[in-house]
């Protein structure tokens, strides 16, 4: 008897958008039956190895298209995994992802009314897509296994489906599609295999074609190349070919950044074909969300998503590791504690570090794209890969004081210092423009010194992290004990006089006094030329990039009282040294003081709450604009 199933609404709704719109790409519809079907292959194929008691052990695994030129047909059989009928009602009946409620808002905002293959693919709506060509399709499967019974599921693709039971012996499952009117073009041996060579040509398993009323060839050939990428000579393959993969793979259409191939016999056996994509953000639409490349042992897929074999700052990577060393036996449960498995991991780490230290060394506008890209995840390998650190460090990049705009290695800045430098200095800044922009940066400017810029949130465990480079120990530029009094040319004396000793005392204690708790102490600056004041890190307080790192994680820190240097010969603290002198210690003074402060936070990009200067700003221009003294 059969039974009648209505569609989930929102599949229904898909079916209508599929069997009602434009679409240029239909013929996609055969990439994503055959991928079913190879997905079903490599399933049971997972079974027969954990398995005693599988249907037809013997079966070939084989992928059946048969084409009927007269009646507009086209089968696609396969001897995969098959479904029970709960489970072809659980899989061709409700769409379980979101995909298809993502699909339809797609659609709804879509300006191009036209289906692509892209579209298809992105929102895991792939069995549906055959109602493209079809006005009525035909599921038949039997499970494997061995004592559940076949069943036929059928559809118009309108109101829903109909389930029955029926007598197919063998395992697996055979899809009967019934050509639409506008679709008999499809009914063609000729264009079905211009189809697959173009979208599956790399399937796994041998995918025949045949005629009906023609005799099958017993020496038949498989139309499709089935050799995994993976496993043929890296040098034979274009990257044409490449980017084919790579986007059937991930269903992201940029071509990668960087294609990785890399193959080994011993000690250990493996190939390894690993893709940089173009962003790390994935479009949150293609089903590949989590992080992962496919593990597969002796050809059988053993884990779509295998985060044992890359260090977490390398799973930006996408891409299949495949290996004979593995035993057949191995389940994505006992991966993990499989000794082989850290010894690939190892192996091929070192072996993607060293491509992209090939890459960094050959065509260093490659690798900055790649820097651009990922170099928060090649940060976090220095502070997490004790291991690989030196190769790590030689990935680094960093623009500079000095490298106008270029990307520059430590081991180039370490080779830049200044005349009696040892330490290699750095500022923390939002972006570079600020970091340029620094007040701390006047005096190192001024003696020629290089200055590293961190721009990065990540750059507050790098630089723990680091410590030192090649000797040098890493110095922020607002550190307490700077002294640059021998490094570099001597800087340029400053035209005007220092404020006298006496004088910048009293001013001192005034200041201390104004401001209280909100500094550690106020002094006399030896580093400043060009800014009246700034902000110094006590050597015992937390560091911008430490402060920067817990305001990332959203950890509330009050910022910490610093040490407020003042410069002497700056005009502005000629000024307030007088006023005061002249025991002028009014509004205005007071004012000037706490604006000098937040200047200095401003200066930094740390002013908690910028718009609370506006109301002193105004009354300083009001005093400064005043024409006559009444
Ligand atoms: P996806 O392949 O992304 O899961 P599909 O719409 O293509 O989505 O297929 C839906 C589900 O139907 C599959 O997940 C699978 O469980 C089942 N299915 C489809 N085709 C086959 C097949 N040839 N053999 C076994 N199961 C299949
Ligand atoms: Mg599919």
């Amino acid at each position: 008897m059969a039974e009648n199933y209505a569609f989930q609404a929102e599949i229904s709704q898909v079916l209508n958008i599929l069997i009602h719109s434009l679409y240029k790409d239909r013929e996609i519809f055969l990439r994503e039956l055959i991928s079913n079907a190879s997905d079903a292959l490599n399933r049971v194929r997972f079974e027969m190895l954990t398995n005693e008691d599988v249907l037809d052990k013997e079966a070939e695994l084989e992928i059946h298209i048969s084409v009927d030129e007269e009646n507009k047909t086209i089968q696609i059989s396969d001897t995969g995994i098959g479904m029970t009928a709960e489970e072809i009602v659980d899989g061709l009946g409700i769409i379980a992802r979101s995909g298809a409620r993502m699909f339809l808002d797609h659609i709804a905002q879509a300006e191009d009314p036209t289906i692509s293959a892209d579209i298809i693919g992105q929102f895991g709506v792939g069995f549906y897509s055959v109602f493209m060509v079809a006005d009525r399709v035909e599921v038949l499967s039997r499970s494997y296994h061995p004592d559940a019974e076949s069943v036929l599921w059928s559809s118009t693709g309108d109101e829903g489906y109909e389930i029955d039971v029926a007598d197919k012996t063998n395992r697996g499952t055979d899809i009967l599609i019934h050509l639409r009117e506008d679709a008999h073009e499809f009914a063609s041996v000729w264009r079905l295999q211009q189809i697959i060579k173009r979208h599956s040509d790399f399937v796994n398993f041998p995918i025949y074609i045949h005629k009906v009323g023609e005799e099958e060839e017993a020496e038949a050939q498989p139309i499709n190349q089935q050799t995994a990428m993976w496993r043929r000579m890296p040098s034979g393959i274009e990257q044409e070919e490449h980017n084919k993969f790579y986007s059937s793979l991930t269903l992201d259409f940029e071509p990668p950044l960087l294609t990785l191939h890399t193959q080994a016999d011993a000690p250990l056996q493996f190939y390894a074909l690993f893709y940089v994509p173009h962003s790390p953000e994935r479009n949150p639409l293609t089903p590949r969300q989590e992080p992962g490349i496919k593990l597969y042992a002796r050809k059988i897929l053993i884990d779509e998503y295998n985060t044992d074999l890359l260090p977490e700052y390398l799973w930006f990577l996408q891409g299949v590791v495949d290996s004979e060393d593995l035993p057949l036996n191995v389940s994505r449960e006992t991966i993990q504690s499989n000794p082989l498995i850290a010894k690939l991991k190892s192996v091929i780490t070192r072996r993607v570090l060293n491509e992209f230290q090939r890459v960094a060394d050959d065509d260093p506008e490659q690798y900055a794209q790649i820097w651009q890209a990922y170099s928060g995840y090649l940060k976090h390998g220095v502070v997490s890969d004790y291991g690989n650190r030196d190769q790590l460090l030689s990935l680094l990049r960093f623009t500079t004081s000095q490298s106008d705009g270029a990307l520059v290695t430590l081991q180039q800045v370490a080779e830049n210092l200044a005349e009696g430098q040892d330490a290699i200095y750095y500022v923390v800044a939002d972006d570079v423009e600020s970091a340029a922009g620094s007040v701390h940066l006047d005096a190192f400017r001024a003696r020629g010194i290089e200055v590293l810029y961190l721009t990065e949130t990540i750059d507050g465990l790098l630089v723990p992290a680091l410590g030192q480079y090649d000797g040098h120990p890493l110095v922020a530029v607002d550190a307490e004990e700077l002294d640059l009094e021998n490094v570099g040319q001597p800087a340029v004396e400053s035209e005007k006089e220092a404020v006298d000793d006496a004088t910048l005392g009293d001013l001192i204690t005034y200041i201390t006094a104004e401001l209280g708790e909100q500094v550690r102490s106020v002094r006399a600056s030896k580093v400043l030329s060009s800014s009246p004041a700034r902000l110094v890190t006590p050597s015992d307080a937390m560091n911008r990039h430490q402060e920067r790192l817990y305001r990332m994680l959203n950890k509330e820190i009050e910022e910490q009282p610093r040490i407020l240097e003042i410069n002497s010969h700056h005009p502005l603290i000629h000024n307030l040294a007088a006023r005061l002198a002249a025991g002028l210690q009014d509004d205005l003074l007071k004012r000037s003081v706490r604006l000098l402060y937040e200047g200095a936070m401003l200066a930094d990009g740390v002013h908690p709450r910028p718009s609370t200067m506006v109301e002193d700003v105004y009354s300083m221009i009001e005093a400064a604009t005043q024409l006559i003294d009444n």
